[in-house]
């Protein structure tokens, strides 16, 4: 059957996150590995009780086909928070509820990417973002991303050179996938400044931002400030991901209608039971109690995977202290590849992510992505002790 394959399906290959799901299952393994929120973050008897509410107060609204943008209540009121938290002017039609943020991906890959097709990248950037994007066969033009956010000057000699075949601006500037880097406020204003000037679509990914356990939130790049933007919403990371809701923002509402269009054509519309639920679940609950205590949480648990990481790694390697999000970046020694270190770490019974599938055509890179959220302090002191003696023994000299 291989024959009959799609030239872009036949490119994509085994995918890695299955891969490392697969690792990740073994129960005799520390895993680092997945991107999973902890199941403390899931508010579920509050979810057991608007499930109750929404079928008694919409009936059967809450069972039938909807529109493709998403229930006009639940855009409403998301509108309204992004309205009060940021001095933004939104309504209903700036928002488009996608199944989870990694839909939104595709519709953007699907609306503006013809084969060849220019998309600028963070390097490293989010894996499940090439695994979308790649259905569209772009060229990638990753820029480099330092500890203060992106690399300016990089962004700019890329911009110069390639600006007329970029079209889409895909950045994580907050507690990134995979590096738990945030931009600073100065970087940002510098990105806002230079995209200005291109006719690019910025796609201002933030699943992590609502995350943030240490410091100050810096403004976004795009929101409010360029007209060709989008942010990308998820209620993944503070209510559930098995739930499927996320969402695209965007004072350009042309831009929303070409993604709802694209929507309609892959799911016709996002799970509307879901979109109810959590109406119901923001209107009748503290949400902002209940982040905050996912951010107690992962504070903790970011502490506990940075103190053993300073107490059993070997000095030559190194590593990012998120202020939030879910991931810490390590960097091995020059020519040390994680990717062949992974199957000797699994057999000391950890796992972690090797950094080669975050870049684009990076083979043997000598970095590697570890979740601190869903294990508990003991394992992960465990497992990054394991880890620090396996690279003491592989990163010597
Ligand atoms: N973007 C980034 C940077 C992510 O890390 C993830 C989840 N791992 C997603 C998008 C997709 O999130 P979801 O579809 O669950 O909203």
């Amino acid at each position: 059957m291989k024959e009959l394959l799609s030239k872009a399906y036949a490119k994509t290959g085994e995918s890695f996150i299955s891969t490392i799901l697969t690792a990740a299952a073994d129960p005799n393994v520390i895993s680092f590995a997945g991107g999973l929120p902890n199941p403390a973050s899931f508010p579920m008897e509050a979810l057991k009780e608007s499930c109750n509410n929404i079928i008694d107060k919409y009936g059967s609204a809450v069972f039938q086909y909807a529109k493709t943008e998403g229930l006009q209540a639940f855009r409403q009121y998301l509108a309204e928070d992004y309205n009060k938290t940021y001095g933004v002017n939104l309504d209903a039609d700036n928002i488009v509820v996608t199944t989870g943020s990694q839909q939104a991906l595709d519709c953007f890959g699907k609306v503006f990417i013809n084969e060849g097709d220019g998309i600028l990248v963070e390097k490293p950037s989010y894996l499940g973002a090439f695994q979308a994007f790649d259905q569209y066969c772009p060229e990638y033009y990753p820029v480099t991303l330092n500890d203060d956010g992106l690399d300016i000057e990089e962004l700019e000699e890329t911009l110069e050179k390639y600006g007329d075949k970029i079209k889409l601006a895909y950045l994580i500037p907050e507690f990134q996938n995979p590096t738990g880097l945030t931009y600073t406020e100065e970087n940002r204003a510098k990105v806002t400044e230079i995209l200005k000037k291109y006719n690019v679509v910025l796609i201002e990914d933030d699943p992590y931002g609502q995350l943030r356990f240490e410091g100050t939130k810096p403004p976004y790049i795009g929101l409010g400030k360029l007209p060709q933007a989008a942010l990308l919403g998820t209620f993944s990371k503070v209510a559930t991901p098995g739930m499927r809701v996320g969402y695209v923002v965007t004072e350009n509402k042309e831009l929303a209608k070409y993604i709802a269009m694209a929507l309609e054509a892959t799911s016709l519309h996002t799970n509307i039971f879901s979109q109810y639920l959590l109406l119901d679940y923001l209107q009748n609950n503290d949400q902002p109690a209940h982040v905050k205590d996912i951010q107690d949480l992962y504070r903790q648990q970011c502490h506990c995977m940075l103190d053993a990481m300073d107490k059993y790694f070997p000095e030559n390697v190194t590593y990012t202290r998120p202020e939030g999000g879910m991931f810490i970046w390590a960097t091995l020694p020059e020519g040390v590849s994680a990717i062949k270190l992974f199957p000797k770490a699994a057999e000391k019974g950890v796992v972690y992510v090797p950094g080669d599938p975050f870049y684009v055509g990076v083979h043997d890179a000598n970095t590697l992505r570890l979740n601190f959220t869903n294990a508990s302090p003991e394992a992960i002191d465990k497992g990054i002790h394991l880890l620090g003696d396996m690279l003491k023994e592989e990163c010597a000299g």
